[in-house]
Parts: C-alpha cells; sequence; structure tokens
C-alpha cells in the first residue's frame, strides 16, 4: 500500500528490527516485552503481513475505530467497552506505551480493541482505503516550534489521508489543548470535504462537540484539566 504523508526527518521510525539487531535492546525491555506479549498487542511486522485485513485479528467484521498515538491507553480501553459493537484499534510508536495499553485492554477485559506499533505517519502502508468507521486523535505531539513545524501531525496532508482512509460519513475526533494547532489543521483542510461537527475552544467549562458520555479524559488531558 502507498504512503501519502511525507515522513518527519530525525530518526528511527520504521522498520520493525528484529532483537537482535538493536544494538543494545536491554536498554528498553519493552521492545522484548512487546514481541512476546500477544494478543492483543500487534507488532508493525505483523501489521503489514496482514494485508489490510483488519477483521482478521478481530475474528470479526465490525465498524473499525482507529485511535493514533493512544499512550498509556486510557481511551481505547475505556471507548472499547463503551462501543462494543466497534472493533477498536490504536497505534503507537513507543514501545513502553504499546504494552502499557496492552495491560490496559487486558485490565479492562476488552476483548473488541488490539494495539499496534506503528508509525503513525506510515499508517496508509497499512491500511486500505475507506477501511475506518473512525480516527481518534488525542493529543498529538504539538512540536510548537517553527523549526519543527514538518514534524505535525495535523497538516493538510493528513486531512487528504483521513479522507482516503475513512468511509463515507466516517468520523474524525481530534482533541488537543493547543488551539494554534488544531486551528491552522482548520485553516488548512478548508476545502476538503471533510465535515466538521463541531468545534469547542473550552471543554472543561463548555463541554465537547460530542456527548460527554461519549468521551474518556486521557491521560495528557488530565495534565492540564
Ligand atoms: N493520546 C494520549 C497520548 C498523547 S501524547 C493521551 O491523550 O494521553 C502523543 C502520543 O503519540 C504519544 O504516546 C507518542 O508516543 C505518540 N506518537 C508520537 N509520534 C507518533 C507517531 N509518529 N506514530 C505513532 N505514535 C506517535
Amino acid at each position: 500500500m502507498s504512503r501519502l504523508l511525507p515522513v518527519p526527518e530525525g530518526g528511527f521510525r520504521f522498520p520493525d528490527r528484529a532483537p537482535e539487531d538493536y544494538p543494545r535492546p536491554e536498554l528498553n525491555p519493552f521492545i522484548q516485552k512487546h514481541w512476546d506479549y500477544g494478543s492483543p498487542v500487534i507488532t508493525a511486522t505483523q501489521a503489514q503481513q496482514l494485508g489490510g485485513r483488519w477483521s482478521e485479528p478481530f475474528g470479526r467484521d465490525a465498524p473499525l475505530h482507529l485511535e493514533l498515538g493512544s499512550g498509556n491507553g486510557f481511551y481505547l480501553a475505556h471507548m472499547a467497552g463503551l462501543h462494543p459493537e466497534r472493533n477498536w484499534l490504536g497505534i503507537e510508536l513507543r514501545f513502553k506505551r504499546v504494552v502499557l495499553t496492552a495491560r490496559k485492554l487486558v485490565a479492562a477485559g476488552v476483548s473488541n480493541a488490539r494495539i499496534a506499533r506503528y508509525d503513525a505517519f506510515m499508517v496508509d502502508e497499512v491500511l486500505p482505503p475507506g477501511c475506518l468507521a473512525g480516527m481518534h486523535v488525542n493529543h498529538p505531539d504539538p512540536w510548537p516550534k517553527e523549526r519543527h513545524a514538518k514534524n505535525r501531525l495535523l497538516a493538510r496532508p493528513f486531512g487528504e489521508l483521513v479522507l482516503r482512509l475513512l468511509q463515507p460519513g466516517g468520523l474524525l475526533r481530534i482533541k488537543t489543548d493547543q488551539r494554534g494547532y488544531v486551528d491552522d489543521f482548520l485553516a488548512a483542510i478548508e476545502d476538503l470535504p471533510l465535515k466538521v461537527q463541531g468545534v469547542s475552544y473550552d471543554t472543561r467549562n463548555q463541554g465537547t462537540p460530542w456527548p460527554a458520555e461519549d468521551d474518556r479524559i486521557t491521560n495528557y488531558q488530565r495534565k492540564f484539566y
């Protein structure tokens, strides 16, 4: 599958190296842990081997909702419990957070969620067009310095990627405390046929543009709430 987003400079993101190819794997025990975990963890290589057949790891066909950058997995575990009728997939780059999310999913007892290790900038390598009923992005790295702006996920190419991955009528939900970041994104995708259902600049006092009970305060959100 092709790739739509320019991959930012700056170090390793992919591919999935074999454990013995890491110069000092003992420096990060979560590399091995994530390989050994098994379901609900999907390694980057396994994600590629699926060839876009995302109902397979869930063992059923159901609307697929993706959370990009799921961090410690609070949102994913909670939303999977709230919506058992959906298949929930988290994607996270960092090994430790993949394992922490997997533990959350197991502790929550949800069977409809998986956590894949992959790079958010490369997801169209493994996700076929129109495969998603929903895309959720919570507190993406803001990269506030201008010289790092090229690393920002929320930009026009991401809007185009979302359009390609979402089914017609699919949902894009973004939460961030970085107002400028999201405003720039909304301006950059103005002419794309992505329907914005609502924007809130003060979710604590005014609420979200979606029902409060259909949400979960995330780890990063709690830091400024
Ligand atoms: N959604 C969580 C975490 C937000 S922090 C929350 O709201 O609490 C941003 C997350 O994105 C981090 O966990 C970081 O590891 C992950 N991340 C950053 N760049 C990424 C990339 N290129 N691909 C996948 N995940 C990425």
